[in-house]
């Protein structure tokens, strides 16, 4: 047997002879070098990812991407995917990388959960005739309220920083290296065209990006990359990442064929170099220690803009949480388990953690035992795909929803899962000049804009059906959602009555 076995392929392009017209532009789209012209035709070779780059440049429709029928005898145990990973480390020796997003069959609790109507005895409200408000406010609550002489509250003299959002949504946090100039570009112009909020991720602001700061929350991650007191000063609020839905406990790795000119500038690196995030902060080791850095952020923001600390939805979510607002977090973000990353270990991304679901609800409710609650804005990340799981996600708890791989589908990703790579044919997750020219930055901004003003129409149509003139009266409203899934025990543990069961 050779020391190294051939993993079967997983997809296959099929070209339709006829129809070609030999104009190779599928050729240049993969760049995972599937595909090649050789005897007056385009030959199908190994390592089609199925990203359909492809598909969609092929100006006769000459081309589809199939997926092959698994090339192994069945067996109800080691399933094809399983026995790939094998014969994958076998052959490498080495861990298995992966990224955008669980890919396991993990149960999906929003899909078990259904939205309550009004009717008869609590009207609806129709939002084309009635308003119906979905501004959100991150921050920590005000001790107090200030109202001026025409009896509007006075948002500039309350006790702490808030930052005012049009929608429930931030753009999570992606940085600069995970993803292109101009993915990022995209992102940051339709946060400040949508009045929300984006997260820069890890490694610090490129200077073209500053104007937009005040629609932009920093990361602060173990690395502290590109951190500085000029750039925290600048944008709207700032984010100390403990830990990541995608690979709680783990850091950061940005290779260093990734760490171009670009990155190593705004990362404040040399080039080249591998940008290592360590796995914990190494000045914290407790609550006591967190406290210190959320004062430290502050007393260098000059107590102007909230500080929020990001943490992995896991066992423990409920009591860390509890920790990190008695810490003086001033928003608090939860990650889920199916959240989407550049680049990180299969094992951990598939097989830690906690779904988004419940860790929300076990939050919301934690914090409200103790009297916590109404101090902190509770943000929630990992997996919220549509409208409908971003009002799901409001009704188990959160205030706002944090949204990554929906906002780059917008932008052209079709979640091939090839991130880690670097060489994504649609030029979001790579650094490769050739193929990050591919992404158009304003089509791809309008194609987010569009997307996140679709779902908040559809959040205002959701609250007039429920008879609900605020997003806020949404928030942590369980009793507006019914459980149908398979175990009643989650609908216990979410705090969601079963469908069937009334009210009260
Ligand atoms: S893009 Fe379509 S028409 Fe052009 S060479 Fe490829 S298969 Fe043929
Ligand atoms: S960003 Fe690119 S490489 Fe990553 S999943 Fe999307 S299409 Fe694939």
């Amino acid at each position: 047997m050779k020391s190294i076995m051939t993993i079967p392929e997983k997809y296959r392009p099929i070209i339709d002879h006829e129809a070609c017209i030999r104009c190779k532009k599928c050729i240049k789209a993969c760049s995972y070098g599937a595909l090649e012209f050789k005897d007056d035709k385009v030959k199908v070779g190994k390592g089609c990812v199925a990203c359909v780059r492809c598909v969609f440049e092929c100006p006769t429709d000459a081309i589809i991407v199939n997926e092959l029928p698994k090339q192994f005898a069945p067996h109800a145990v080691f399933s094809p995917e399983i026995r790939r990973s094998l014969i994958s480390q076998a052959n490498s020796g080495g861990v298995l990388l992966s990224s955008c997003g669980a890919n396991a069959e993990y149960m999906d609790i929003f899909n078990d959960i259904l939205l309550d109507a009004a009717q008869v005895t609590n009207p609806s409200i129709d939002p084309l005739r009635e308003p119906v408000e979905t501004k959100t406010y991150l921050g920590r609550r005000p001790g107090k309220v200030v109202v001026d002489e025409n009896g509007k509250i006075d948002l500039d003299a309350s006790e702490t920083p808030i930052v005012i959002m049009d929608m429930p949504i931030m753009i999570g946090h992606i940085s600069l290296g995970s993803i292109s100039y101009n993915a990022q570009a995209a992102l940051f112009r339709a946060a400040t065209q949508l009045n929300i909020l984006a997260g820069t991720g890890e490694g610090g602001l490129h200077n073209d990006f500053y104007p937009m700061a005040k629609n932009l929350c920093a990361e602060v991650a173990s690395g502290r990359f590109g951190v500085t007191s000029h750039y925290l000063k600048e944008v709207s609020c700032v984010d100390i990442k403990i830990g990541q839905g995608a690979k709680p406990g783990h850091g950061g790795h940005l290779p260093g064929e990734k760490v171009q000119k670009l990155i190593s500038e705004t990362r404040m690196i040399p080039l080249g170099t591998d940008a290592l995030s360590p796995y914990p902060h190494h000045d914290i080791y407790s609550i006591e220690d967190l406290q210190q850095l959320i004062s430290v952020l502050k007393e260098s923001t000059e107590y102007k803009v909230p500080v929020g600390v990001k943490i992995a939805a896991v066992h423990n979510v409920g009591a860390i949480a509890s920790g990190i607002v008695r810490a003086g977090a001033d928003f608090l973000t939860i990650d889920g388990l199916r959240g989407g990353t550049g680049s990180a270990p299969r094992v951990i991304r598939d097989h830690a953690g906690m779904p988004i679901e419940i860790a929300v609800s076990a939050v919301d409710q934690r914090l409200e035992q103790e009297g916590l609650r109404d101090k902190v804005t509770l943000c929630a990340s990992g997996s919220i795909r549509t409208a409908a799981d971003m009002i799901k996600c409001i009704a188990l708890g959160a205030d706002v929803v944090g949204v990554c791989t929906s906002a780059m589908i917008a932008m052209g990703c079709t979640v091939c899962q090839q991130c880690h790579r670097g060489a994504c044919s649609w030029g979001i997750a790579t650094q490769k000049p050739e193929l990050t020219s591919r992404l158009d930055i304003d089509i791809a901004t309008q194609r987010i804009v569009n997307m996140f003003h679709a779902w908040n129409e559809e959040l205002k149509e959701i609250l007039g059906a429920m008879g609900i003139d605020s997003v806020e009266s949404l928030v942590g409203n369980r009793d507006r959602l019914r459980y149908i899934g398979p175990n009643p025990r989650i609908a216990e543990i979410l705090d969601v009555k079963h469908s069937g069961e009334g009210w009260g």
